[in-house]
């Protein structure tokens, strides 16, 4: 495996630049000569927008690269993997779903990727915690990657219990199940949890907890969570965009409610086609590690735009060595701004997400969970 790569990956100063800049660039274009060389398809894509890997010559040439919209990743199979390595798709109910492979370095880099910035953020703890997941319960027919990144966070801290907010019942003699809202162990096990002596961590999308949260308000159950709980938002809004309440709002929410202040309130960014995580600073705002690069562009003529102004998210890695995710387009609008705007102490640059462009027929993972929250029970 390319030495760059390692040394990005491994870094325990994920938002430093210097020699971290280096490396992300010559791990990239040695990505790219990779493809270029293994990938007919790849070859092609480059060959029609005119790129060569001579146009890489230092970090500012990455925006010549060709870029790759999610949604070609989600109708076409153009990985170059053979053999085994450990496969994640993008979404787990209906809808088009991305299929990367990882090797097993590459899961040993993502793991180093996450302890670092689990240091970084203080996301690490030794004392047992009760999880609250507000979402699917990972089983082998889930493949989803946000039930993954879920369950992965909880490797933060020990955990007692996992209580799952959608839990999959298996079918009668074997045959496949489904999965049923489960509310009221939830609303159950947060009343217990409240006069216990361990910290609650909950887990889940931000629709969800605010769904909940505002469920608890309406019928007056306020459980003052112990000391040192956490709430771990990831995922977005998706599909609950139009409900989507300024972050502000959710943190109070989850103070009167839970009684855990805004500084144990953790965000998470990440996507199936670009398997970085993005962890929110103490003023919450994404900033860019080591791993990335973002460039926000024209949603009209793709563009790079400048520091401030919105448009389509592009992000690049050089991490993945099956499908080509070193410059992929998302459905996703933000800005970025510079790091010395937030005043976290962070020098890189941040990004904030404002939304989704309007694809249709993407059905992604939070509104396939949606119609279990809305049924009821
Ligand atoms: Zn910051």
């Amino acid at each position: 495996m390319d030495i760059d790569l390692i040394r990005l990956f491994a870094t325990r100063r994920p938002y430093d630049g210097g020699k971290n800049r280096i490396r992300f660039f010559r791990a990239m274009k040695r990505k790219t000569a990779c493809f270029l060389k293994r990938s007919p398809e790849y070859r092609a894509i480059c060959a029609d927008a005119g790129f060569t890997l001579r146009d890489l010559r230092n970090v500012g040439d990455l925006g010549k690269l060709p870029i790759i919209p999610t949604l070609y990743f989600k109708r076409n199979h153009i990985g170059i993997r053979r053999g085994p390595a450990v496969l994640v798709t993008s979404s787990g109910t209906g809808g088009s779903v991305s299929r990367i492979r990882y090797t097993p370095g590459e899961l040993c880099l993502l793991a180093a990727m996450a302890a670092n910035l689990g240091r970084v953020h203080r996301l690490f703890s030794l004392r047992p915690v009760h999880y609250i997941m507000l979402g699917y319960q990972p089983v082998r027919e889930n493949k989803a990657v946000i039930s993954k990144t879920a369950y992965l966070s909880t490797w933060y801290a020990p955990g007692l219990d996992r209580t799952y907010a959608l839990e999959y019942r298996r079918g009668r003699s074997g045959a496949d199940g489904g999965y049923r809202l489960n509310l009221k162990g939830i609303l159950d096990k947060l009343v217990t949890f409240s006069s216990g002596r361990n910290p609650v961590r909950i887990v889940g999308f931000p629709s969800y907890t605010c769904f909940l949260l505002r469920k608890m308000k309406e019928e007056r159950i306020s459980c003052k969570l112990p000391a040192g709980s956490r709430v771990m938002l990831g995922g977005g809004w998706k599909q609950f965009a139009g409900d989507e309440i300024p972050k502000e709002e959710l943190y109070s929410l989850i103070w009167e409610v839970l009684g855990i202040g805004e500084n144990h309130v953790h965000e998470f960014f990440g996507a199936a086609e670009h398997p970085v995580l993005y962890c929110s600073c103490r003023n919450h705002h994404f900033h860019i590690p080591a791993y990335a690069n973002v460039l926000i562009r024209d949603a009209g003529n793709l563009k790079i735009l400048p520091r401030g102004r919105a448009g389509l998210v592009n992000l690049m890695t050089p991490i993945g060595s099956d499908l080509p995710l070193m410059s992929v387009m998302t459905d996703d609008i933000g800005v970025l701004y510079d790091g010395k705007d937030c005043g976290c102490g962070i020098e890189g640059a941040y990004l904030k997400l404002l939304g989704r462009t309007g694809a249709k027929g993407v059905k992604t993972c939070a509104a396939g969970a949606a119609e279990y929250w809305w049924q009821g029970e």
